[in-house]
């Protein structure tokens, strides 16, 4: 019997992962892919994302957060290709903040190591932090940054490297019930327009998914970066610089971490990001002046050692659920349409987990990986059905 055929819609950090998964099973994939692999259009773009393996998210995404853990690693042994370089990860901020006693209750109740850290400990160990009063550290040994282009490129080779196929400049316009079971794509090529038969589709568009998903809750939001010299190489360098969710308050609250060059650190504040973007396609890439100066501010107050002055600034869309958890399930019982949605700005580190459930969700129906909190039809599965998944969408 042949190998039932899967179709992925998107090649980026979801889909990319869910392709490798799915061809490792012996799926016959066929991913659709509207850029490139690897692009720098999509939600995993800029080079770096980081990942934490204290989650003070919560205990229910212990068993998704382990499993990308071991997959990352796998991947990498896979494509000879250095994708998570371990740095260490610090929260700083008020004791009771989430972020820190959320982490504690989460390694605590895992048994994943921590340590705590006063300020003067804090400053000891890593002086490029400035601490304010009654703040203290929790830090996470094995969390780091991973190098996200690089990474969805290597798993969709190793996708190929199974026997997937991949189609890329392709762009996906609809999914559709077939016929006596299984479903139609409805692609575009340049001009050229096809439908292609599948007993599955795997729908992972990323910040696209609000034209792919039009009834699904989801919110396109536009998150910046912006990049900065070191002024201190040494105390900068990547082994020396923890990824850093810095939590002290509304406007000087951050993420930062290195940009692997040994030049340059990558701030994301803490901000009221421009939301509700209609068109990816069209939307506003330019960081404005006065964020820019954000930026400049948070570095002054927090960030001794690190130029002030950004050197390079991009914008990237996320696709946010009201909840903040992301939509992953099947849309119907035979799993013909699965559905990876709203990944709500912390999807990357867990893409690998998502990759493989979305493996089980084809294969089962179900996956023991999924915290609860993601499922499909916790709020809004009864207004989203297969006859939902027509697009409407620009050919590429
Ligand atoms: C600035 C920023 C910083 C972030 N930082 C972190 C972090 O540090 N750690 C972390 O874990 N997460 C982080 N995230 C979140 C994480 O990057 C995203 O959750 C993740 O990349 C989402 O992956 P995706 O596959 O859903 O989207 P994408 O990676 O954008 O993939 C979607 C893909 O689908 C393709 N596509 C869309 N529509 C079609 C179609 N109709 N036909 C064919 N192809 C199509 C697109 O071209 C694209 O390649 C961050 C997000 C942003 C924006």
């Amino acid at each position: 019997m042949s190998a039932p055929r899967v179709a992925v819609v998107g090649g980026g950090a979801i889909g990319s992962m869910a392709a490798w998964q799915l061809a490792t099973r012996g799926f016959a994939v066929t991913v659709y892919e509207r850029y490139w692999p690897g692009h720098n259009e999509g939600a995993g773009g800029g080079g770096t994302r980081m990942f934490r393996r204290v989650y003070a998210e919560g205990p229910a995404y212990g068993p998704l957060l382990d499993a990308s853990w071991h997959l990352w690693r796998r991947l990498e042994r896979a494509t000879d290709t250095d994708l998570l370089h371990r740095t260490g990860g610090l929260s700083i901020g008020p004791a009771h903040h989430p972020v820190l006693a959320g982490g504690i209750a989460y390694a605590e109740q895992r048994g994943i190591p921590y340590e705590v850290l006063d300020a003067d400990a804090l400053t000891a160990r890593y002086p490029q932090h400035t601490p304010l009063d009654g703040e203290i550290a929790l830090f996470d040994p094995e969390a780091g940054v991973l190098r996200s282009n690089l990474a969805i490129r290597a798993a969709l080779d190793a996708a190929v490297a199974h026997g997937a196929e991949l189609r890329t400049g392709t762009t996906v316009h609809g999914v559709a019930e077939a016929p006596g079971g299984g479903v139609e794509v409805a692609t575009a090529t340049g001009t050229a327009t096809a439908t292609e038969r599948h007993d599955h589709a795997v729908v992972a568009g990323g910040p696209w998914a609000r034209t792919l998903l039009p009834t699904l809750p989801l919110e396109t939001r536009a998150i910046y970066h912006t990049w900065h010299f070191v002024e201190d190489r040494q105390l900068l360098r990547p082994e020396r610089f923890p990824i850093t969710l810095r939590r002290s308050g509304p406007d000087l609250s951050y993420g930062a971490m290195s940009a692997l060059d040994g030049t340059r650190v990558k701030l994301a504040p803490h901000a009221d990001y421009p939301r509700d973007v209609e068109d990816v396609d069209t939307m506003r890439r330019h960081v404005r002046a006065d964020w820019q100066h954000r930026s400049a501010a948070l570095i002054r107050a927090l960030l001794p050692g690190v130029s002030p002055d950004p050197v390079e600034s991009q914008i990237y869309p996320e696709s946010f659920t009201p909840d903040g958890h992301a939509a992953v399930g099947a849309l119907d019982a035979d799993a013909r349409v699965v559905v990876l949605a709203g990944f709500s700005g912390h999807g990357f580190k867990l893409a690998p987990g998502f990759g493989r459930a979305a493996a089980d969700l084809v294969a089962t129906g179900t996956s023991a990986l999924l915290p609860p909190d993601v499922a499909l039809d916790r709020d809004f599965r009864a207004q989203v059905s297969i006859r939902d998944l027509v697009l409407d969408a620009d050919p590429a």
